[in-house]
């Protein structure tokens, strides 16, 4: 037998469990459901091997989970006799966070507990929630297979280490023993155990058995029999009709496969019969992981075939956009030994697949609809940016997604909140007017705060303001919205305003500005593709705008960020003639001097865009002059 090694946690680790036993504490309770979820798991492990390899049941018929307490020594015992762990899986699983985004995701946490707390919400609570209730907890565990001799013992108090020990353990699997903490003693009562087994857990697809106990009246008190007792209903959820469960039953399961402890914000649960026999339970949650956008993760639904579980995370039954996606399949046609591989190129996967988007797009469409907008814009906060991924992933489902778009708006100007739709957009379009219009920035308030936007304010025109990292790559493909054009004000090319501003001056003024654009245009040339006058701006004297057939300046930048090399671009610098500082070009007659002018407003209108100036030094010892030459 091996000495006891100790091991220190992942510092991330302590700090995970500090913040959850803070998080959680009014919630207690809920480590019965999350360890029963792993037993759960490990029970369905086994019986998923065991399809291919008998000698893994070592010769156990049932399945099953047993919970126990004993007052004496004050602990709570589950037991499972599932797929277990070999020594280096449990150094891999408890004791340290496999995500990688974990640690970025805790650097970000404040130090201020009761907001801190609120960022365990993202994440999944798991097996460290016996700490809640708990000062020192035990696991000892046998990966099913192994000899009995390769047991491992894992003790820790959660403070910051753990210790491990090579034991015997005769049967396979896990068993879980927690020492209470001292105001913990409620947990040590038969029926608090029992519903908390049958509030959270009675769906879940394996017997839990307590300890039976019988009231001796002599004594006064239940002695128990040593005859255990099935005490949840252990039928697979998604198997039971409809009408037999309730919200709650279809939270908490969501709750146990998820380990998330917020409610869904809707499950979707259906029987399909026919050529294909399937049936599907998917939840929409109500918070954002946080490791959403972490591109090792893994996402994906439970997939079960005829009731035996095949794999977590079949990431092929959801489209990477949907990610967030929660739930059971469980199909009649495919075969046990299913691999991620045949998942890949499978018809009756496709099918599953494309049935469960529409059944989401659906409920996505009915909250969308709903008078009552509160359950779509928790939504859309929490996954709105990954739907956007959705317009581009999934073209079969492109205008249904389009529908979904929400976004921030001139028209409710004060807030920076994504509300506004196309579909609203479009209702509230003026008359003659053609198209869609948007303006990309980095932030909502360089969106807000641009000067492209004077001339549509001055008109009353709604632009739409974007300002998500997606956003430049979501206009990129949704180009057209029910016939309308989606078109950036920044855009060179806005023919529709020029026709029109044009027609209300007169020839003499018309050179008077042809000449002056010549003239700046000559002395800043190697700066500039081209300058004009602009219809664009009311109060601002320049702007500038990308040459037609260019990349837009956010997009060039954002690409830059990337790593991405990108040929210089000169801009087209736009002039508002009706601006004083404009007229005042018109009188230069020195090179030199117009020179430091043209380029004073060319680089404050690139840095009204949000552009990098070449020389910030030279802009501000140029501005300084102009300046102390007026006063
Ligand atoms: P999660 O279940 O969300 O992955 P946990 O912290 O609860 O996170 O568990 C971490 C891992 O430890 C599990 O993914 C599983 O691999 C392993 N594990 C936990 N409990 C058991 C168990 N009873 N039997 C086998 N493996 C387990």
């Amino acid at each position: 037998m091996s000495a006891t090694e100790t091991h220190a946690f992942q510092t991330e680790v302590n700090q995970l469990l500090k913040l959850m036993i803070h998080a959680l504490y009014s919630n207690k309770e809920i480590f019965v459901r999350e360890l029963v979820s792993n037993a759960s798991d490990a029970l369905d492990k086994l019986r998923f091997e065991a399809v291919s390899n008998d000698a893994l049941t070592e010769g156990e018929e049932e399945l099953a989970i047993q919970l126990e307490f004993n007052k004496e020594a004050r602990t709570i015992t589950i037991t499972d006799n599932g797929i277990g762990m070999t020594r280096d899986e449990v150094i891999a699983n408890i004791g340290t966070i496999a995500n990688s985004g974990t640690k970025k995701f805790l650097e970000s946490m404040t130090g201020d507990q009761a907001k801190d707390s609120h960022l365990i919400g993202q994440f999944g609570v798991g097996f460290y929630s016996s700490f809640i209730v708990a000062d020192e907890v035990e696991l000892t565990t046998r990966k099913a297979g192994e000899s009995a001799s390769e047991g491992t013992k894992w003790i820790s108090k959660g403070e910051g280490e753990f210790t491990l020990e090579t034991v015997e353990k005769a049967q396979k699997g896990t068993v879980i023993t927690l020492h209470l903490k001292e105001e913990m003693d409620e947990f040590l009562d038969e029926n608090r155990l029992k519903t908390i087994v049958t509030t959270y857990s009675d769906h879940i697809n394996f017997p839990i058995k307590m300890e039976k106990t019988e009231w001796d009246e002599e004594a006064k008190e239940s002695k128990a029999t040593g005859e255990l007792e099935q005490v949840n209903k252990a039928t697979a959820i998604w198997t039971q009709p409809k009408s037999e469960l309730s919200d709650e039953d279809y939270n908490n399961f969501y709750q146990t496969i998820s380990h998330d402890f917020n409610e869904p914000l809707a499950h979707m649960h259906n029987k399909v019969e026919g050529t294909l026999e399937y049936t599907s339970l998917l939840y929409l949650p109500k918070n954002a992981p946080f490791d959403l956008y972490d591109r090792e993760r893994r996402y994906g639904l439970k997939l079960y075939v005829k009731r035996v579980f095949i794999m977590d995370d079949a990431e092929h039954l959801m489209p990477t956009y949907l990610r967030f996606v929660r739930g059971v399949i469980d199909s009649a046609d495919l075969p046990l030994n299913v691999s991620r591989e045949i998942l890949q190129s499978n018809k009756v996967v496709d099918k599953i697949r494309a049935a469960s988007v529409k059944r989401v797009l659906d409920q996505l469409a009915k909250f969308a609809k709903a008078e009552d907008q509160t359950e779509y814009n928790t939504f859309w906060d929490q996954f709105g940016q990954v739907m956007k991924e959705g317009v581009v992933e999934d073209f079969a489902n492109k205008d249904k997604i389009a529908k979904l778009l929400r976004f921030a708006s001139t028209y409710e100007e004060a807030s920076s909140e994504q509300r506004t739709s196309l579909e609203s957009y479009v209702d509230r379009m003026q008359e003659g007017q053609e198209a869609i219009y948007f303006i990309v920035a980095d932030t909502h308030a360089a969106a807000k705060g641009s000067p492209h936007l004077e001339m549509f304010r001055k008109k009353g025109i709604e632009v739409l303001l974007l300002s998500d990292r997606i956003d430049e790559w979501l206009v990129s493909h949704l180009t057209e919205f029910e016939g309308k054009q989606l078109k950036s004000i920044t855009s060179a090319d806005l023919k529709e305003f020029e026709d029109e501003a044009d027609k209300e001056i007169s020839d003499d003024e018309k050179q008077a500005r042809e000449a002056l654009t010549e003239k700046v245009k000559k002395v800043i040339e190697d700066k500039v593709s081209d300058v004009r006058i602009t219809h664009r701006l009311t109060d601002s004297p320049a702007c500038v705008v990308s040459a037609e057939g260019d990349m837009s300046a956010h997009m060039a930048r954002m690409m830059e960020q990337m790593g991405q090399a990108i040929p210089k671009q000169n801009p087209v610098l736009e002039l508002n003639p009706d601006h004083a500082l404009v007229k005042k070009l018109e009188g230069i007659e020195d090179d030199a001097k117009l020179t430091e002018w043209s380029l004073f407003l060319l680089e404050q209108a690139q840095l009204a865009e949000g552009d990098q100036l070449e020389e910030p030094a030279a802009f501000i010892k140029r501005m300084n002059a102009l300046l102390s030459e007026a006063m």
